[in-house]
């Protein structure tokens, strides 16, 4: 924390800050009081209320973590309220910490507003020292048990409070199972526990430069303080960087009495979630170890046993446990995570929370919740977000492709899949690696570990896949892969990852450090070299009823941008109520159509113009006849032609070279010409003079859009026809065509004047060749400020309105996008000149100003104008949200935003209604 801020807080010292309330007994809490008792301690506050069985313990707030932080100390009273909350919790468990005879043991776990998985601190076994050890001991008759909680607190205490490596306390460890040739802690006898504590005593003593504290006092008072520090460890603030968590909220710490999972077979310890949160399937899914301690099932060291067995091993158990997860699922209406241990058959809950979740299961927890009325139809819509929506959109294996890999033995191994999605690249075996690779040399990376820990979650990042040999579905890997939405495969026993040499086995084959593989998190298959991907069917029948639901909610209709017709019948599949921009001059770059293109561009005359025009004529008419036919019904939005000519021409540099080459080649061969290189230059030469006479020093504000219309008027015909023509024949084949047919860039009334009058008199004569009448209308994108601030004017011609916001936002901030996004924006989002990329979202303050106005300015002069929007941002929710306030009829966005956009536009209308806007 700097300086600044020490100086911002307000010292605690006023009698304010003296009577403030720090300490929260478990019984004072409640789930709603997030901000100040964080994530954890609401909800075990919540729980005990509820009369489930929760170990008794008290939260320290994060008003005094932030306290702590901003002033270095404790504030003032907070340590008393701690003694006193500790006294009562000294009574409801019957034990005292300190008490040599019946030792009360705590737990001091840091816990903030939003969930970061083992990314601060946490002790445990608070309360042992020689004298109490020996008390535990005899008190379980279990010597060994004691000795080894004894142990994992002076190593937690090296490392967590005082900041000590872990390595020399491992070696010790090392050492002595090697010595009693074992291969886990666990079957190290009660003795070699006790040596091993004192080793551990004398590192910390040596490296720390101070004794481990035997006063229980002074533990429960230094891990509280390293707790609320970890707030601000590296780990904790890329978390919160990568997860968008705000740098100010402080950790609550929740000091409780410890019980033990490890007393024994008839002991345990386990995390589950309440349904299956890859799948969403309706069943308890987690997994569990019997004489155990929580760490050890989430670590992924020792191999798990799903929750399934619980049932057979502990059947009262199982059932109490399954009625505790029934009744929190309907308490806080959403799938929850938790943490139990069962102490010598005595079930305890240690923590509840909202699920992580993939998309998959984000879509159907919400439709399920909402069958079973335990969230409305609207909560169930505003429960998923637009990015799960994406997910679904998200490549996966071409199944061809996997096929084939599996003929040729390619399939390595199975494992768990944790999070679904597919992902290959090359092998990074650490997360400094993985980073290097992935973030900055911009490389498809897979990271590689037996299993991650928080220290690892950069490389995650920057990863795309991640892979371990060992783990569960509620591992560390799995839960911030899920998070992140990266695919992932966890356990894969079958794989021997050998981290220090960088490589792994499976059976016989070798992988090192570079090599491709692919990680299908959705099947958990893991194969060797890179498979192709494809975007998957959109078929999921949750996905279908959510989305069913979202449009029953949303006002915006949603539109998509589409230019052939494949795209066209991709966006109807995804729900696309019409077609809200076909941008025509792509068509014109297909091998067969560009020369025609060129040809009539380089002609001097209307008449040379006038054979390629009507070459290409065709061309343009099956390609709208077949938008016509996918669109049947809907509205169908044809752009004429916008870019700058020499788009369509050979680069002038490209030209200038060849010509300067071919001239010296004909030079150097002495006046013989055997491949007749003379024809070729004389060509070229033609074409530079060409290219150079439609050379523009500012092409995107120059000679396109409507000018080129103008300047062009048989183009504008050749169109024009072609559109007619096509909606012509496909009313005689009984489609029902609706033709939109728009002008791009204008910026003066008089422009869309000039182009009308030409546009209805040719349709007008296709039409009377035709004997077929069909409506069309005439419209205009609004993609220059000028047209915005003189809608009303540019209302009396056109009778729709689209946003063209791509150009919008270049030219009101002045800045080329090509230029920008490559240059300069970046610099101005690092430094936070600009919030976010005007270009990616609305620039609501700018733009969308000049939006509101276009959209007012229209409508009194035309009140039934129909406004859409067809830049990229029609496909971005937070510019979604602010048309749906402007009053825009529908958006327009890529196919593969579609289904984002129904969702989204449902949420906007949703948070309107309820004032949330
Ligand atoms: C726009 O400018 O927003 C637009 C849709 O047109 P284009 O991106 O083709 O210039
Ligand atoms: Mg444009």
């Amino acid at each position: 924390m700097g300086t600044s801020s020490k100086r911002k807080t307000p010292a605690p010292r006023s009698r304010a800050a003296r009577s403030e309330k720090w300490v929260y007994l478990f019984a004072e809490g409640n789930a709603r009081r997030k901000d100040l008792l964080g994530g954890k301690g609401a909800n075990l506050a919540e729980m005990t209320r509820m009369g489930l069985p929760v170990p008794p313990g008290f939260i320290v707030s994060t008003r005094a973590c932030n306290a702590y932080l901003a002033a270095g100390g404790f504030p003032p009273g907070m340590w008393a309220q701690v003694e006193r909350a500790l006294a009562k919790v000294e009574r409801q468990a019957g034990r005292r910490l300190g008490e040599p005879r019946d030792p009360l043991l705590v737990s001091c776990r840091s816990g903030a507003r939003f969930s970061m998985p083992g990314m601060m601190d946490t002790v445990l076994n608070i309360g042992l020292n020689d004298v109490a050890v020996a008390g535990l001991a005899k008190l379980t008759g279990d010597e060994r048990f004691a000795n080894d909680a004894y142990r994992r607190l002076v190593q937690m205490f090296g490392t967590v409070v005082l900041g000590l490596p872990d390595e020399p306390f491992e070696a010790v460890l090392a050492r002595h199972r090697k010595a009693a040739r074992v291969e886990n802690d666990a079957d190290l006898a009660a003795a070699t526990l006790g040596e091993i504590t004192e080793e551990f005593k004398a590192i910390v003593k040596s490296q720390a430069r101070r004794a481990f504290p035997e006063d229980p006092r002074e533990q429960l008072r230094l891990a509280t303080e390293a707790v609320f520090r970890s707030w601000n460890g590296k780990r904790a603030i890329d978390y919160r960087n990568a997860a968008g968590i705000a740098h100010d909220l402080g950790t609550a710490v929740n000091i409780q009495a410890m019980v033990f999972g490890n007393l024994g077979d008839r002991s345990g310890t386990g995390v589950l979630t309440t349904r299956n949160v890859t799948t969403g399937e309706p069943r308890l899914e987690g997994d569990w170890l019997t004489n155990a301690q929580g760490e050890d099932v989430v670590a992924g060291t020792r191999a798990t046993k799903p929750i399934a067995t619980l049932k057979r091993e502990m059947p009262r158990i199982h059932a109490e446990l399954a009625r505790h997860c029934a009744t929190l699922e309907k308490h806080f209406r959403d799938v929850q995570d938790i943490e139990f241990t069962i102490e010598r058959d005595k079930l305890w809950m240690l923590q509840t929370r909202d699920a992580k979740r993939t998309a998959q299961a984000a879509v159907r927890f919400a439709v399920d919740l909402a069958a079973k009325r335990l969230i409305t139809r609207a909560e169930a819509v505003e429960r998923v977000s637009p990015d799960h929506v994406d997910a679904f959109l998200h490549p996966q294996f071409d199944a061809k492709d996997k096929a084939a890999a599996k003929k040729r033995g390619d399939l390595l191994a199975t494992g768990l899949n944790v999070s679904p999605g597919a992902a290959s690249g090359i092998l990074a075996f650490d997360a400094d690696t993985a980073e290097r690779w992935g973030a900055r040399e911009k490389k498809a990376v897979i990271m590689v570990r037996p299993e991650t820990k928080p220290d690892d979650v950069h490389g995650m990042l920057a990863a795309r896949g991640i892979l371990t040999s060992r783990g569960g579905r509620t591992s560390h890997a799995a839960l911030v892969a899920r998070q992140f939405g990266k695919p992932a495969v966890v356990g894969v026993s079958a794989m021997d990852v050998d981290a220090a040499n960088r490589r792994f086995t499976i059976g016989t084959r070798v992988f090192r450090e570079g090599d491709a593989v692919s990680v299908d998190g959705t099947t958990g298959e893991l194969f060797a070299g890179e498979l192709k991907t494809v975007v998957p069917e959109f078929s999921d029948p949750y996905l279908a009823r959510l989305l069913g639901w979202a449009d029953g909610f949303r006002r915006l209709g949603v539109w998509a941008n589409a230019d052939y017709p494949r795209d066209a019948v991709r966006a109807r599949g995804y729900g696309a109520q019409g077609i809200g921009l076909c941008r025509t001059e792509h068509m014109f770059f297909e091998t067969e159509r560009l020369p025609l293109v060129q040809e009539m561009i380089l002609a001097d005359t209307d008449e040379a113009r006038t054979g390629p025009l009507a070459k290409l004529l065709p061309f343009q008419r099956e390609d709208f006849v077949g938008l016509f036919r996918a669109m049947d019904g809907l509205p169908v939005t044809i752009r004429l032609i916008d870019p700058p000519l020499h788009e369509f021409l050979p680069s002038y540099d490209e030209l200038a070279h060849d010509v300067t080459e071919i001239e010296t080649r004909l030079s150097m061969a002495a006046g013989k010409d055997p491949l007749g290189l003379a024809g070729t230059l004389a060509t070229k030469k033609r074409l530079l003079e060409a290219v150079n006479a439609l050379r523009e020093a500012n092409p995107m504000l120059g000679l396109r859009g409507v000018r080129l219309g103008i300047h062009l008027p048989q183009l504008v015909r050749m169109q024009v026809r072609a559109i007619i023509e096509a909606a012509c024949r496909c009313r005689r084949e009984g489609i029902r065509v609706h033709p939109k047919i728009m002008i791009p860039l204008i910026a003066h009334n008089n422009e869309l004047k000039v182009e009308r009058a030409i546009l209805d008199e040719e349709a007008k004569a296709v039409m009377k060749e035709q004997g077929v009448r069909v409506k069309y209308q005439f419209g205009t994108m609004i993609e220059i400020p000028r047209a915005a601030l003189t809608a009303g004017d540019i209302a009396r011609q056109a009778e729709f309105f689209s946003f063209g916001t791509n150009d919008l936002t270049q030219t009101t901030f002045g800045i080329s996008r090509d230029d920008a996004e490559t240059g300069f924006l970046r610099e101005y989002l690092e430094k936070r000149i600009l919030p976010d990329n005007p270009f990616a979202t609305l620039d609501q303050a700018g733009v969308g100003k000049l939006m509101e106005m276009g959209v007012r300015l229209g409508r009194e002069v035309r009140p039934d104008l129909e406004v859409g929007i067809c830049g990229e941002h029609g496909g971005d929710p937070a510019t979604i949200a602010f048309c749906h306030r402007i009053g825009l009829d529908y958006v327009s966005c890529s196919p593969y935003r579609v289904p984002v956009a129904r969702l989204a536009a449902a949420q906007a209308a949703l948070a309107m209604d309820a004032g949330r806007d």
